[in-house]
């Protein structure tokens, strides 16, 4: 089976959020193998997010995502990797309120940056992804 790598960012664990998101992703049929809580610093961030480092967003994006400790998970299912960006709903949390309701981001995003939640884009970036914390 398919393994991709998920993340709860800092304002979905400082909001509580971090059941509700881990209820929703065994209720759509992930299995979760590996969980670990961390708190990022900012090279790690820096690193993480390599492929943004030039964009204007950057050093906002560094401060939030050391905001607070992170839930970083590795999921399990046919599909995953495509089926946990679908189930995440779009970046901007604020559009995917009205055109993806019921997705995750949906429920407790707040805009473009504070999404919430992450998932990987591909199944080569999910394999770095889950090397990169477990
Ligand atoms: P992620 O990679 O975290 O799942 P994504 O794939 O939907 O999110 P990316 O384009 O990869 O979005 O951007 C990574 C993260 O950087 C976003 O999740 C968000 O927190 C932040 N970000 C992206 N675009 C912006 C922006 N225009 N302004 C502020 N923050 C942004």
């Amino acid at each position: 089976k398919e393994k991709t790598f998920a993340m709860i960012k800092p304002d979905g664990v400082y909001g509580n959020y971090s059941d509700k998101i881990k209820a929703i992703i065994m209720d759509s049929g992930f299995s979760i193998k590996r969980e670990l809580r961390v708190q990022l610093d900012e090279d790690t961030v820096r690193s993480f997010y390599a492929e943004h480092s030039s964009k204007s967003f950057f050093p906002s994006l560094v401060k939030y995502m050391t905001s607070g400790p992170i839930l970083v998970m590795i999921l399990e299912k046919d599909n995953a990797v495509a089926d946990w960006r679908k189930l995440i709903g779009p970046t901007d949390a604020e559009k995917a309120k009205v055109t993806h309701p019921q997705s995750i981001r949906a429920m407790c995003g707040l805009n473009t940056e504070k999404n919430c939640v992450h998932g990987s884009h591909s199944i080569q970036s999910a394999s770095r992804e889950m090397s990169f914390f477990f």
